[in-house]
């Protein structure tokens, strides 16, 4: 089960994504986890994220297709995987169609969860308040400015990509308001059709 989760951030991705990984014995691939973990180690690609990642801009194609590419080919990844903020442009998309041409796999689902903006924002301060109650440390981009930056970066550059993946008749679009077992259930039914 190969999948890609669209939507903006704060739309629940990485919650629902975390939800198959068990169900479906695959990973969840979150290339804004990997950053981060980049930028915590101190790698280089970690170094040259870190700004634009503050600031709630999108790191450049280049970087986030190689950590992709090359991750995919992990032994883990056998089975399938699923993608949760990648791709993020259409070149992003067309650069994964290529390279799981090239590694013989192939694509199951594109799911996008729909929000509405006031929700995003009450999610991501909510998410804020929930991690410091839990005495975790706070995302650098999860304040209102770089949120704010986030969001736009969305709506230019990766909200194209609802078209792309609707014109290859990819796309399954839901519900991200509904509540959070509600949308896991309409992905479970999704992805029931997809393997028939
Ligand atoms: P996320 O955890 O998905 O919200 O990503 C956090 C930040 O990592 C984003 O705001 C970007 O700066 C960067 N990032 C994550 N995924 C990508 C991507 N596919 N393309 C470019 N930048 C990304």
């Amino acid at each position: 089960m190969r999948l890609i989760f669209l939507g903006p951030p704060g739309a629940g991705k990485g919650t629902q994504a975390k939800r198959l990984t068990d169900k479906y014995g695959i990973p969840q691939l979150s290339t804004g986890d990997m950053l981060r973990a980049a930028v915590s180690a101190g790698t280089e690609i970690g170094k040259r994220a870190k700004a634009v990642m503050d600031a709630g801009g999108l790191v450049s194609d280049d970087i986030v297709n190689q950590i992709v590419s090359e991750r995919i080919e992990a032994p883990d990844c056998a089975k399938g995987f699923i993608l949760d903020g990648y791709p993020r442009t259409v070149p992003q998309a067309k650069a994964l169609a290529d390279n799981m041409r090239k590694k013989n796999q192939v694509l199951d689902a594109v799911i996008e969860l729909k929000v509405d903006e006031e929700a995003l924002i009450r999610r991501i301060e909510n998410r804020v308040a929930e991690t410091i109650a839990a005495g975790g440390t706070v995302r650098s981009d999860d304040n209102p400015e770089a949120f704010r930056k986030r969001l736009t970066e969305y709506r230019e550059k990766t909200a194209p990509l609802s078209a792309h993946y609707s014109e290859q008749g990819e796309l399954v679009t839901l519900d991200g308001m509904a509540d959070v077992d509600a949308v896991t259930e309409a992905i479970e039914r999704v992805l029931e059709k997809a393997s028939a």
